[in-house]
């Protein structure tokens, strides 16, 4: 096994990593961009130029927003949407009818949701699906805090008693057998189980999903006998 070449502080670029053609730093910024989702070694490098040509104003801010989005983003303590304070601001609007959750995989289900526009109830956010091949148990996910949302009124805002629960979970193997897992523990607590109408094609995902289906979904929902 051929050793790394050591690191060096000044002189000329090192090898090591990425593109010698590149200083130090700048390699750096690349490797980190080509970490992102769907970020290239190419678009890593566009992005990483761009930050150097920007005024520094323009590029520190970008640094200072990546800072406070992990310093000061948390999950609600009730729904585990993101939010920047212990509950957040769907759970804090008393406009919304707190007799009725919707559960949905990840915070941006909630948010694709959100943007349809046609739904007023909350939300309740399982942080990912039951998957026994990925060794995912309801023990991996916030199943257990839905419940007891369910069984005691004083975990759910205001202090509302929960009267229907939707799954909204997407439309894919594992999404339906966590559905088929929460209607009946929700079943066995007295609570009406609906779920999302199959507008949604079957694989596909509710972030993916346009407006006017993610609607269609919402006000022809079923219930789950
Ligand atoms: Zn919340």
């Amino acid at each position: 096994m051929s050793q790394a070449a050591p690191r060096r502080t000044d002189g000329p670029p090192t090898p090591t990593g990425g593109n010698a053609a590149y200083p130090r730093a700048v390699d750096d910024l690349i490797g980190e961009f080509a970490k992102l989702p769907g970020i290239g070694r190419r678009s890593a490098e566009r992005l990483a130029f761009h930050v150097l040509k920007s005024e520094d104003a323009l590029a520190l801010a970008l640094a200072r927003a990546i800072e406070a989005v992990k310093a000061g983003v948390r999950h609600c303590d009730v729904c585990r949407h993101l939010s920047d304070e212990a509950r957040c601001n769907l759970c804090r609007d008393e406009r919304r009818d707190r007799t009725r959750v919707l559960v949905v995989e990840q915070p941006k289900d909630v948010i694709a949701l959100e943007h349809a526009g046609l739904y007023r109830g909350l939300y309740h956010v399982l942080m990912g699906r039951l998957s026994p091949l990925e060794d995912v148990g309801p023990e991996e996910l916030t199943i257990e805090s839905l419940l007891r949302r369910v069984d005691d009124p004083t975990g759910n805002p205001g202090g509302v008693a929960v009267r229907e629960v939707i799954l909204g979970l997407n439309p894919t193997l594992e999404g339906d057998g966590t559905a088929l897992y929460l209607a009946e523990a929700l079943r066995a607590r007295g609570v009406e189980v609906t779920r999302l109408a199959r507008g949604l094609p079957s694989g596909s995902s509710l972030e993916t999903a346009n407006r006017a289906v993610l609607a269609d979904a919402i006000t022809e929902r079923r219930s789950v006998l």
